[in-house]
C-alpha cells in the first residue's frame, strides 16, 4: 500500500441546510480527502487542530489507518467555517471563516511523510502549499496535486502561479478554472492554464482536473480531454466536502496502483466520483467514515454499469 501525504484544513463546520442547522460538524478539506484516500492507500495527514479537537475525532481518523503524526495540536481553537446552502443545495454562501490555529500554522512534515510518492496539497494559503512542496521536492514524488479556491486566485495570484508551475496536477472547479484563465469557455480556459503554467516544466506538463459538482469532472492532459459523470443519486443531504473527497479518492486510487499514467488518472476519476457520491449522502463525514469495502465495490460496479456503452461506438453504429 502506497502513502499519500495530504495537507489542508481540519475544521469544525456549522452547516445551515434546508433540512436544519448542524453545528460543530467535523470537516475540513484534509479530513474529507484523507478519509476518502484511506479506502485505498495510507494517508499521512498534515494540518493543525486546537485544544477543542476531541480525541474521538482523532481516534476515528486513526481507525481508518490515517497517519496523524503530522497533525499538530496547537493552543487555541480549531479552524471553523460556517456556510448556508440554497434550497436545492445547488449553491452555498460562506457566512463566516475563523482561521484560529490556522493563522500561525507552519507545516512541518515528519521525515516519513517526505518520502510519500503521492502528495495532495489541499486548499490552503498558497504560501503554506509552497512550504510543504519545498519539504517534499528533491525526493521526486510520482505526482504532486493541488487544489485552490477563488479567494487565493484573486488575492495571491503570484504565489499561486509559482505553486502551479511546480505541481503535476491541478484540481479545481469550473468557476475557478475560468477565473484563473480569465476565459469563459472551459476548454479554452483549460488549454490556457496548461499552456501558461507548463512553461517551467516541459518534461512534466501540467494536467488539469475541472470539477463540475453534480455534473461530473473533466480531465485535460496530453491524452486529450476526458469526462466522467457524477453518480446520480436520488437523495443528497450535504454536498460539503464532496470536492475534497473527490481529490482524496483520485489520489488514493493513484497511490493504490502506484503510478500516474494517463489511463490510471482516468480510472482514478471514477473512484473520486464514487467516493464523492457517498460523501453527499449524509451530513459531514458521517457517510464517508462508515463505508465498508463491500459498499465501495458495489458503488464502483454500479458506476461501471452507469457509463458502459458496450465499447466501440463507431462499429456499433454500423456506419461504413
Ligand atoms: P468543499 O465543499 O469541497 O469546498 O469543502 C468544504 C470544506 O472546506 C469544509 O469542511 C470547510 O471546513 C473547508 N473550508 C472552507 N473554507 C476554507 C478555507 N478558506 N480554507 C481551507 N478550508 C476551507
Amino acid at each position: 500500500m502506497n502513502d499519500v501525504t495530504i495537507v489542508g484544513s481540519v475544521a469544525f463546520d456549522d452547516l445551515e441546510m434546508p433540512s436544519g442547522t448542524f453545528e460543530d460538524v467535523l470537516g475540513g478539506a484534509a479530513t474529507y480527502a484523507s478519509i476518502a484516500a484511506s479506502l485505498m492507500a495510507r494517508p499521512r495527514l498534515v494540518g493543525v487542530v486546537g485544544n477543542d479537537f476531541g480525541d474521538e475525532h482523532l481516534a476515528m481518523l486513526k481507525e481508518r489507518g490515517i497517519d496523524c503524526a503530522g497533525l499538530e495540536r496547537a493552543n487555541g481553537k480549531t479552524f471553523r467555517w460556517r456556510g448556508r446552502y440554497s434550497k436545492d443545495l445547488g449553491s452555498r454562501e460562506t457566512l463566516d471563516t475563523q482561521l484560529n490555529v490556522f493563522a500561525d500554522f507552519k507545516p512541518k512534515l515528519p521525515a516519513t511523510y517526505t518520502e510519500s510518492p503521492f502528495v495532495l496539497l489541499g486548499n490552503i494559503h498558497p504560501a503554506l502549499q509552497l512550504d510543504v512542496l519545498a519539504q517534499v521536492k528533491g525526493k521526486t514524488p510520482k505526482l504532486i496535486a493541488a487544489d485552490t479556491m477563488n479567494l487565493w486566485i484573486a488575492s495571491e495570484p503570484k504565489l499561486l502561479g509559482e505553486l502551479i508551475e511546480k505541481i503535476d496536477l491541478l484540481v479545481i472547479n469550473d468557476e475557478e478554472a475560468k477565473q484563473l484563465a480569465g476565459i469563459d469557455n472551459i476548454a479554452r480556459a483549460a488549454a490556457e492554464i496548461r499552456r501558461k503554467y507548463s512553461l517551467q516544466h516541459k518534461d512534466r506538463p501540467l494536467r488539469l482536473i475541472v470539477k463540475k459538482g453534480e455534473h461530473g469532472a473533466l480531465l485535460f492532459d496530453d491524452a486529450g480531454p476526458f469526462f466522467a459523470p457524477a453518480y446520480p443519486l436520488e437523495e443528497v443531504r450535504d454536498p460539503t466536502g464532496a470536492g475534497d473527497t473527490f481529490a482524496g479518492g483520485v489520489m488514493g486510487y493513484l497511490a493504490h496502483v502506484g503510478d500516474a499514467s494517463p489511463l490510471s488518472l482516468r480510472r482514478a476519476i471514477f473512484h473520486g466520483s464514487a467516493l464523492g457520491s457517498f460523501c453527499v449522502e449524509d451530513i459531514g463525514t458521517r457517510r464517508l467514515a462508515a463505508i465498508s469495502k463491500a459498499d465501495y465495490r458495489a458503488r464502483i460496479e454500479a458506476f461501471a454499469r452507469f457509463v458502459d456503452y458496450g465499447g466501440d461506438l463507431w462499429d456499433k453504429a454500423g456506419v461504413d
